[in-house]
Protein backbone atom coordinates (compact mmCIF):
# COMPACT_ATOMS: atom_id res chain seq x y z
CA UNK A 1 0.00 0.00 0.00
CA UNK A 2 1.69 3.19 -1.14
CA UNK A 3 -0.97 5.87 -1.33
CA UNK A 4 -0.09 9.81 -1.59
CA UNK A 5 -2.50 11.10 0.55
CA UNK A 6 -2.60 15.80 0.43
CA UNK A 7 -4.60 17.23 3.35
CA UNK A 8 -5.92 20.85 3.20
CA UNK A 9 -2.38 22.08 1.70
CA UNK A 10 -1.77 25.53 1.24
CA UNK A 11 1.43 27.42 0.27
CA UNK A 12 2.39 30.99 0.72
CA UNK A 13 6.11 32.59 -0.76
CA UNK A 14 7.12 35.21 1.51
CA UNK A 15 8.57 37.92 -0.92
CA UNK A 16 9.66 41.32 -0.17
CA UNK A 17 6.61 42.61 -1.90
CA UNK A 18 4.00 40.57 0.50
CA UNK A 19 2.67 36.76 -0.13
CA UNK A 20 2.62 34.99 -3.22
CA UNK A 21 -0.78 32.52 -2.92
CA UNK A 22 0.84 29.70 -4.49
CA UNK A 23 -1.40 26.82 -3.29
CA UNK A 24 -4.91 26.90 -1.76
CA UNK A 25 -7.10 23.83 -0.49
CA UNK A 26 -5.21 20.94 -2.16
CA UNK A 27 -6.50 17.34 -0.49
CA UNK A 28 -6.42 14.69 -2.82
CA UNK A 29 -4.75 11.21 -2.53
CA UNK A 30 -3.60 9.12 -5.46
CA UNK A 31 -4.07 5.50 -4.49
CA UNK A 32 -1.94 2.81 -4.74
CA UNK A 33 -0.49 2.02 -8.06
CA UNK A 34 -2.22 4.53 -9.65
CA UNK A 35 -1.15 6.91 -12.16
CA UNK A 36 -2.01 10.04 -11.38
CA UNK A 37 -1.24 13.86 -13.60
CA UNK A 38 -1.45 17.04 -12.84
CA UNK A 39 -1.81 19.49 -15.51
CA UNK A 40 -2.95 23.43 -15.25
CA UNK A 41 -1.71 27.22 -16.51
CA UNK A 42 2.41 27.89 -15.84
CA UNK A 43 2.63 29.23 -12.17
CA UNK A 44 -0.68 27.51 -11.02
CA UNK A 45 1.22 26.02 -8.16
CA UNK A 46 2.42 22.81 -9.77
CA UNK A 47 5.82 22.33 -8.78
CA UNK A 48 5.28 23.80 -5.38
CA UNK A 49 2.63 20.94 -5.44
CA UNK A 50 5.28 18.04 -5.92
CA UNK A 51 7.89 20.07 -3.97
CA UNK A 52 5.51 19.83 -0.93
CA UNK A 53 4.79 15.89 -1.94
CA UNK A 54 8.90 15.36 -2.16
CA UNK A 55 9.43 17.43 1.50
CA UNK A 56 11.50 20.05 -0.34
CA UNK A 57 9.45 22.86 0.97
CA UNK A 58 7.20 22.94 4.35
CA UNK A 59 3.30 24.20 3.19
CA UNK A 60 1.93 26.88 5.11
CA UNK A 61 -1.18 24.59 5.77
CA UNK A 62 -2.05 21.16 6.05
CA UNK A 63 0.12 18.35 5.07
CA UNK A 64 0.81 15.39 2.62
CA UNK A 65 1.27 11.46 3.95
CA UNK A 66 2.61 9.16 2.14
CA UNK A 67 0.94 5.58 3.11
CA UNK A 68 -0.10 7.79 6.60
CA UNK A 69 4.04 9.19 7.16
CA UNK A 70 3.85 12.72 7.11
CA UNK A 71 6.74 14.27 4.17
CA UNK A 72 8.32 17.19 6.41
CA UNK A 73 11.14 16.06 4.67
CA UNK A 74 12.84 14.38 1.60
CA UNK A 75 13.00 10.53 2.12
CA UNK A 76 13.96 7.38 0.06
CA UNK A 77 10.25 6.53 -0.18
CA UNK A 78 9.42 8.92 -2.90
CA UNK A 79 11.84 8.76 -5.93
CA UNK A 80 12.08 11.79 -7.78
CA UNK A 81 12.80 12.83 -11.08
CA UNK A 82 12.71 16.66 -12.58
CA UNK A 83 12.41 18.07 -16.02
CA UNK A 84 16.20 19.59 -15.68
CA UNK A 85 18.96 16.39 -15.91
CA UNK A 86 20.55 16.04 -12.15
CA UNK A 87 22.63 13.25 -12.72
CA UNK A 88 25.67 13.20 -11.10
CA UNK A 89 28.73 14.07 -13.86
CA UNK A 90 31.40 12.72 -12.47
CA UNK A 91 29.36 9.33 -12.16
CA UNK A 92 28.99 6.47 -14.83
CA UNK A 93 25.53 5.74 -15.82
CA UNK A 94 25.63 2.96 -13.92
CA UNK A 95 26.88 4.44 -10.66
CA UNK A 96 24.29 7.28 -11.07
CA UNK A 97 21.70 4.23 -10.82
CA UNK A 98 23.42 2.54 -8.15
CA UNK A 99 23.77 5.38 -6.05
CA UNK A 100 20.58 5.20 -3.77
CA UNK A 101 21.75 1.46 -3.06
CA UNK A 102 25.41 2.32 -2.22
CA UNK A 103 24.22 4.87 0.39
CA UNK A 104 22.17 1.78 1.45
CA UNK A 105 24.97 -0.54 1.90
CA UNK A 106 23.27 -2.84 -1.07
CA UNK A 107 25.49 -5.70 -1.92
CA UNK A 108 27.61 -5.58 -4.57
CA UNK A 109 26.36 -8.32 -6.57
CA UNK A 110 22.59 -7.62 -5.78
CA UNK A 111 23.59 -3.74 -6.85
CA UNK A 112 24.77 -5.22 -10.06
CA UNK A 113 21.71 -6.85 -11.04
CA UNK A 114 19.52 -4.19 -10.79
CA UNK A 115 21.35 -1.66 -12.34
CA UNK A 116 21.70 -4.01 -14.87
CA UNK A 117 18.21 -4.78 -15.48
CA UNK A 118 17.26 -1.29 -15.32
CA UNK A 119 20.50 -0.58 -17.96
CA UNK A 120 18.77 -3.04 -20.05
CA UNK A 121 14.60 -2.21 -19.16
CA UNK A 122 15.65 1.60 -19.98
CA UNK A 123 17.31 0.60 -23.48
CA UNK A 124 20.71 2.20 -22.11
CA UNK A 125 23.01 -1.40 -23.00
CA UNK A 126 25.70 -0.52 -24.40
CA UNK A 127 26.20 2.62 -22.01
CA UNK A 128 26.64 1.19 -18.35
CA UNK A 129 30.28 2.99 -18.27
CA UNK A 130 29.61 6.37 -20.21
CA UNK A 131 29.20 9.46 -18.23
CA UNK A 132 26.28 11.55 -18.56
CA UNK A 133 28.05 14.65 -20.96
CA UNK A 134 28.24 11.99 -23.43
CA UNK A 135 24.26 11.28 -22.93
CA UNK A 136 21.44 12.54 -25.10
CA UNK A 137 18.89 14.32 -23.36
CA UNK A 138 16.74 11.36 -24.03
CA UNK A 139 19.11 9.30 -22.55
CA UNK A 140 19.64 11.28 -19.05
CA UNK A 141 16.25 11.13 -18.20
CA UNK A 142 16.07 7.98 -18.84
CA UNK A 143 19.24 7.04 -16.32
CA UNK A 144 17.54 9.71 -14.08
CA UNK A 145 14.52 7.53 -14.03
CA UNK A 146 16.30 4.42 -13.67
CA UNK A 147 18.12 6.01 -10.78
CA UNK A 148 14.38 6.61 -9.12
CA UNK A 149 13.14 2.99 -9.60
CA UNK A 150 16.64 1.27 -8.15
CA UNK A 151 16.17 2.87 -5.05
CA UNK A 152 12.84 1.09 -5.32
CA UNK A 153 10.35 4.22 -3.73
CA UNK A 154 7.26 3.56 -2.84
CA UNK A 155 5.92 6.81 -5.04
CA UNK A 156 7.90 8.34 -7.91
CA UNK A 157 6.89 12.20 -8.27
CA UNK A 158 7.88 13.72 -12.18
CA UNK A 159 7.81 17.06 -12.60
CA UNK A 160 7.85 17.46 -16.31
CA UNK A 161 10.23 14.84 -16.99
CA UNK A 162 10.03 15.26 -20.59
CA UNK A 163 9.82 18.94 -20.51
CA UNK A 164 13.06 19.87 -22.18
CA UNK A 165 12.80 16.80 -25.00
CA UNK A 166 12.11 17.10 -28.62
CA UNK A 167 8.74 15.80 -29.72
CA UNK A 168 9.57 12.58 -31.36
CA UNK A 169 12.16 11.61 -28.18
CA UNK A 170 9.31 12.87 -25.77
CA UNK A 171 6.83 10.55 -27.33
CA UNK A 172 9.27 7.46 -27.21
CA UNK A 173 10.09 8.35 -23.55
CA UNK A 174 5.98 8.25 -22.65
CA UNK A 175 5.89 4.90 -24.22
CA UNK A 176 8.79 3.45 -22.29
CA UNK A 177 7.49 5.23 -18.81
CA UNK A 178 3.99 3.58 -19.73
CA UNK A 179 5.71 0.28 -19.77
CA UNK A 180 7.82 0.51 -17.02
CA UNK A 181 4.62 1.93 -15.32
CA UNK A 182 2.68 -1.48 -15.87
CA UNK A 183 5.51 -3.55 -14.69
CA UNK A 184 6.01 -1.99 -11.54
CA UNK A 185 3.25 -0.31 -10.96
CA UNK A 186 4.40 2.40 -8.47
CA UNK A 187 2.02 5.01 -7.31
CA UNK A 188 3.00 8.01 -9.68
CA UNK A 189 1.98 11.79 -9.28
CA UNK A 190 3.27 12.89 -12.69
CA UNK A 191 3.47 17.15 -13.47
CA UNK A 192 2.67 18.46 -16.92
CA UNK A 193 1.62 20.80 -19.13
CA UNK A 194 1.53 18.80 -22.05
CA UNK A 195 -2.21 17.99 -22.15
CA UNK A 196 -1.47 14.35 -24.65
CA UNK A 197 0.89 13.38 -22.17
CA UNK A 198 -1.03 13.57 -19.38
CA UNK A 199 -4.01 11.76 -21.41
CA UNK A 200 -1.39 9.08 -22.71
CA UNK A 201 0.09 8.18 -19.50
CA UNK A 202 -2.65 8.79 -16.55
CA UNK A 203 -5.43 7.02 -14.87
CA UNK A 204 -6.52 10.10 -13.75
CA UNK A 205 -5.94 14.00 -14.56
CA UNK A 206 -6.03 16.46 -11.87
CA UNK A 207 -6.42 19.68 -13.62
CA UNK A 208 -5.51 22.62 -11.79
CA UNK A 209 -6.95 26.35 -11.48
CA UNK A 210 -4.85 29.28 -11.98
CA UNK A 211 -2.85 30.60 -9.16
CA UNK A 212 -3.65 29.90 -5.81
CA UNK A 213 -3.58 26.54 -7.23
CA UNK A 214 -6.38 24.52 -6.30
CA UNK A 215 -7.74 21.42 -8.05
CA UNK A 216 -10.67 22.67 -10.56
CA UNK A 217 -11.73 19.26 -12.34
CA UNK A 218 -10.77 15.67 -12.16
CA UNK A 219 -10.85 13.59 -14.63
CA UNK A 220 -10.59 10.10 -15.02
CA UNK A 221 -9.32 8.39 -18.03
CA UNK A 222 -11.14 5.76 -19.32
CA UNK A 223 -8.70 4.24 -22.00
CA UNK A 224 -7.36 0.84 -21.88
CA UNK A 225 -4.11 -0.77 -21.10
CA UNK A 226 -1.65 -1.09 -21.89
CA UNK A 227 -1.49 1.98 -23.57
CA UNK A 228 -0.03 2.39 -27.08
CA UNK A 229 0.82 4.83 -29.39
CA UNK A 230 -2.72 4.73 -31.71
CA UNK A 231 -4.42 5.51 -28.68
CA UNK A 232 -3.61 9.31 -29.34
CA UNK A 233 -5.39 9.35 -33.19
CA UNK A 234 -8.57 7.84 -31.54
CA UNK A 235 -11.96 9.04 -31.29
CA UNK A 236 -11.50 9.20 -27.62
CA UNK A 237 -8.86 10.28 -26.84
CA UNK A 238 -9.46 13.75 -29.11
CA UNK A 239 -12.57 13.61 -26.78
CA UNK A 240 -10.58 14.07 -23.64
CA UNK A 241 -8.10 16.65 -25.27
CA UNK A 242 -11.06 18.83 -25.84
CA UNK A 243 -12.38 18.51 -22.18
CA UNK A 244 -9.10 19.03 -20.78
CA UNK A 245 -7.91 21.90 -23.24
CA UNK A 246 -11.33 23.64 -22.56
CA UNK A 247 -10.74 24.06 -19.04
CA UNK A 248 -7.28 24.83 -19.00
CA UNK A 249 -8.44 27.37 -21.79
CA UNK A 250 -10.54 29.11 -19.46
CA UNK A 251 -7.98 29.29 -16.48
CA UNK A 252 -5.21 29.98 -18.46
CA UNK A 253 -7.06 33.43 -19.65
CA UNK A 254 -7.92 34.11 -16.04
CA UNK A 255 -4.48 34.43 -15.70
CA UNK A 256 -3.64 36.50 -18.21
CA UNK A 257 -6.65 38.77 -17.35
CA UNK A 258 -5.01 39.05 -13.60
CA UNK A 259 -1.49 39.77 -14.71
P1 LIG B 1 4.26 25.81 -11.93
O1 LIG B 1 5.19 24.68 -11.65
O2 LIG B 1 2.82 25.40 -12.06
O3 LIG B 1 4.68 26.60 -13.13
P2 LIG B 1 5.27 26.90 -9.42
O4 LIG B 1 4.83 25.94 -8.37
O5 LIG B 1 6.68 26.83 -9.86
O6 LIG B 1 4.27 26.81 -10.67
O7 LIG B 1 5.00 28.37 -8.89
C1 LIG B 1 3.73 28.81 -8.43
C2 LIG B 1 3.80 30.28 -8.08
O8 LIG B 1 4.64 30.47 -6.94
C3 LIG B 1 4.41 31.15 -9.18
O9 LIG B 1 3.75 32.37 -9.21
C4 LIG B 1 5.85 31.31 -8.75
O10 LIG B 1 6.38 32.52 -9.23
C5 LIG B 1 5.71 31.32 -7.24
N1 LIG B 1 6.92 30.79 -6.58
C6 LIG B 1 7.46 29.57 -6.75
N2 LIG B 1 8.52 29.40 -5.94
C7 LIG B 1 8.67 30.55 -5.25
C8 LIG B 1 9.59 31.02 -4.25
N3 LIG B 1 10.57 30.24 -3.79
N4 LIG B 1 9.42 32.26 -3.77
C9 LIG B 1 8.41 33.05 -4.20
N5 LIG B 1 7.51 32.68 -5.13
C10 LIG B 1 7.62 31.44 -5.65
MG1 LIG C 1 6.85 23.91 -12.65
Amino acid sequence: MSEIRFVGVAMRYPTRRGEVRALQEISLTVPDGQFACIVGPSGCGKSTLLSVAAGLITPSEGEVRVDGKATDSPGADRGMVFQSYSLYPWLSVRRNIEFGLEVKRTPKPERTRQSSELIRLMKLDGFAEAYPKALSGGMKQRVAIARALANDPQVLLMDEPFGALDALTRQIMQEMLTDLWQRYRKTVLFVTHDIDEAIFLGDVIYIMTNRPGRIRTTLNVDLPRPRTFDMVGGTRFAELRSQVVGIIHEESMKAVESE
